[in-house]
């Protein structure tokens, strides 16, 4: 499970610009910062918003283009083997508990289905060249929302 962090105007939260651009709907001209993402084509299984309510992209038996060029104990390209979820929010900032909470459920729903083992950073599987979610993501806290739920998998890396 690779997460990550993303928000369109960056720090900007709860409108509907991540769903556009995750299904290539985006108007590149609405807003300045969206003419520097231009072209941009990525999409993730799910997106996690400020409130915790949680969108669904792209079948979990398909391919979704969320880590890029990335590798996790030696084995590259994470999106042929991993499930990408985006929490709404800015990279280095902090999240909602409400997204904590969804995020373990989330988690724990696909670890009954796949063989997940790990939960990790985007940074943790591109090192150098991507950051989020960042600083600001508690995984004590997801740790500790894992915890409560049984069986308490998957195991947050951190
Ligand atoms: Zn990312």
């Amino acid at each position: 499970m690779v997460l990550h962090s993303i928000s369109l105007p960056p720090g900007e939260y709860g409108g509907d610009a991540i769903e556009q651009l995750f299904t290539n709907r985006l108007d590149w001209d609405a807003h300045p910062y969206f003419s520097s993402i231009r072209g941009l084509r990525v999409s993730a299984h799910f997106l996690v918003r400020r409130d915790g309510s949680t969108l669904q992209f792209v079948s979990c038996d398909q391919r979704a283009w969320h880590a890029g060029r990335s590798v996790w104990r030696g084995c590259e390209d994470c999106n042929h083997y991993s499930i990408g979820i985006e929490l709404e929010g800015l990279e280095g900032s902090v999240f909602e508990p409400a997204q904590y909470r969804q995020l373990a459920r989330l988690l724990r729903a696909l670890a009954a289905r796949y063989p997940i083992e790990e939960a990790v950073g985007h940074e943790d599987v591109a090192p150098g060249r991507k950051f989020d979610p960042g600083a600001g993501f508690d995984w004590h806290g997801l740790r500790r929302q894992l915890r409560r739920l049984r069986p308490a998998l998957p195991r947050a890396r951190r």
